[in-house]
């Protein structure tokens, strides 16, 4: 197999930024993590906190001694660029904005959002509004990149196939800002068998988008079956994907030095037993650490 020997595996989970950048890293480190993900601001969207400089610094020594890989900051999910409402959409725009602007205290890094719900307007109709947003948002000068997540496509929800991602992406100008973060529970109630059929996925993923967007993947169990369309994150190996096809995900030699960000329904304790749970299969399964 392909597997590099000195690959390290960058996991860590989503959590909370209430108390700033040094208080997650040091979060991760107690976890086991090299990575995390976080909400930009209240998930709901409301005012973000001024960020600090002297805690971005701390975050900076802290996660450059403990050799974390880069980080994937989350957009409130009731961000919806391609709302039917012109206000609704303008609120979405000032908060990306706004965001990518604060991120560039971290720059470098990813800028995860859903790409939105087209609320009766149709998937083309959503697809062209968000990425009419995208081109409004995106600077050349920034060093973020955004991703967009793949989703489950329940109800509205643009970006439930690859097809549909490929088509925001092919509006986007700045191709170099873009990219995307591939959600495990989302891809497999979505339709798309990770489970059996993991190369397939990523060879239809490289055929529709190309493999060099892939930036991120958010690694989830899912609570429902194949297709169902509903986005119910379940506890690794708890869920209908399965522990043995998670495994899978994270030693797939396409997906080697991405960040894998648990979004499981757990505390601390149970993101740490989930840390070293997949850092022991990497090792026996994928010759990693
Ligand atoms: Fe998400
Ligand atoms: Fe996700
Ligand atoms: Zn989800």
């Amino acid at each position: 197999m392909l597997y590099n020997k000195d690959q390290t595996l960058y996991i860590g989970n989503h959590t909370t930024s209430s108390k700033g950048y040094a208080a997650m890293a040091k979060q991760m480190i107690a976890n086991g993590g090299s990575t995390f993900a976080f909400f930009t601001r209240n998930p709901r969207g409301g005012r973000a906190k001024e960020i600090d400089p002297r805690d971005v610094e701390e975050y900076r020594k802290l996660a450059d001694e403990h050799h974390f890989g880069r980080i994937v900051a989350h957009a409130p999910y009731t961000l919806n660029a391609c709302a039917a409402k012109e206000s609704l959409r303008e609120f979405a725009r000032e908060i990306m904005e706004d965001d990518l602007r604060r991120m560039e205290l971290i720059p470098g890094n990813y800028y995860n959002f859903h790409p939105g719900s087209h609320v009766g307007q149709g998937s083309a109709a959503g697809i062209m509004k968000i990425g009419e947003i995208l081109n409004e948002v995106l600077t050349e000068e920034q060093t973020t990149t955004v991703l967009l997540e793949t989703m489950s496509g329940k109800g509205s929800e643009v970006g439930g196939t690859f097809q549909e991602l490929r088509g925001i992406l092919d509006l986007v100008k700045r191709q170099d800002k873009v990219g995307i973060c591939l959600d495990t529970c989302h891809v497999w109630d979505g339709g798309y068998d990770i489970a059996e059929n993991l190369d397939g996925v990523l060879e239809e993923f490289g055929r529709v988008i190309g493999l060099e967007k892939l930036k991120a993947v958010h690694l989830n169990d899912s609570m429902n079956g194949l297709g169902s369309h509903k986005d119910r994150h379940a506890k690794i190996g708890e869920g209908r994907i399965g522990l043995e096809a998670l495994t899978g995900v994270i030693c797939h030699p396409l997906l080697q030095g991405l960040p894998f960000i648990l979004e499981t329904p757990n505390d601390d304790a149970g993101w740490t037993r989930e840390i070293s749970l997949l850092r022991e299969r990497y090792g026996a399964f994928c010759g990693g650490h």
